[in-house]
């Protein structure tokens, strides 16, 4: 199974649902140690990006997740927007036609370079590089060693998740949860959270 166009917009409409439908549990978790609007920031842009690749009609995985990436930037005003956007856009650029699954690998690998680059967080910062940066490992390992997309995909999930959960203990030391210092500890960090949203979509869109 290559990633194609019709499964780069499957996915990004699974993860716009799973931002609906988590809506209120990340709003939740930004407001123990942020401000409250991860929910609603996140629900806002993948609002808007339904409408924008409505309006485009992709015929590129790459035309789909940089449409994603540059909507994201232009309608979420929080850290995440241009943190995700970025990513989407860097994804976007590496799948210029469909995609075998050690392809998706890197693409995946360089959006997480470009959250980095862009928000200078380290793993253990407490942010979606937590859960971003096993998730890329798992991926590129079960693709690296012939796995088809789905178990590559289901395998991201996983580390994702467990990624989220892992910053719990952790103290922020970047973004507004950082202003808390050890205050931070013991709350699951919001956009680990929407991060394993994203790769659990990934899973759930190519799961066959
Ligand atoms: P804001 O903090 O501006 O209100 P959001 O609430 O939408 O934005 O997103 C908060 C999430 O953004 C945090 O939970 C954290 O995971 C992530 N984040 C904040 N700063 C950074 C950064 N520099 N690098 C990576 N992720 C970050
Ligand atoms: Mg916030």
């Amino acid at each position: 199974m290559d990633f194609d166009t019709d499964l780069a917009e499957t996915w990004i409409r699974t993860i716009a649902t799973a931002v609906e439908q988590n809506r209120t549990h990340l709003t939740d978790l930004d407001s123990a140690i942020g401000d409250g609007d991860h929910g609603s920031n996140l629900q806002r842009g993948f609002a808007a990006v339904l409408t924008a690749l409505d309006d485009l009609r992709p015929d590129t995985p790459g035309a789909v997740l940089t449409k994603t990436g540059t909507t994201l930037i232009s309608k979420v005003g929080g850290a995440s927007g241009p943190l995700y956007g970025k990513a989407f856009r860097a994804i976007g650029a590496a799948l210029p036609g469909p995609a075998t699954p050690t392809t998706l690998a890197e693409a995946l690998a360089a959006g997480l370079d470009a959250i980095r680059t862009l928000g200078k967080a380290d793993p253990g910062d407490k942010t979606i590089v937590d859960a971003w940066t096993p998730a890329v490992a798992a991926f590129h390992t079960a693709a690296t060693t012939g796995a088809p997309l789905p178990e590559a995909a289901a395998a991201a999930a996983e580390a994702a998740e467990q990624g989220a959960l892992d910053t719990i203990p952790l103290q922020a030391r970047k973004g507004r949860a950082s202003y808390l210092g050890p205050r931070s500890t013991g709350h699951q960090d919001p956009g680990a959270t929407s991060t394993a949203l994203i790769f659990r979509a990934l899973a759930t869109t190519t799961a066959t």
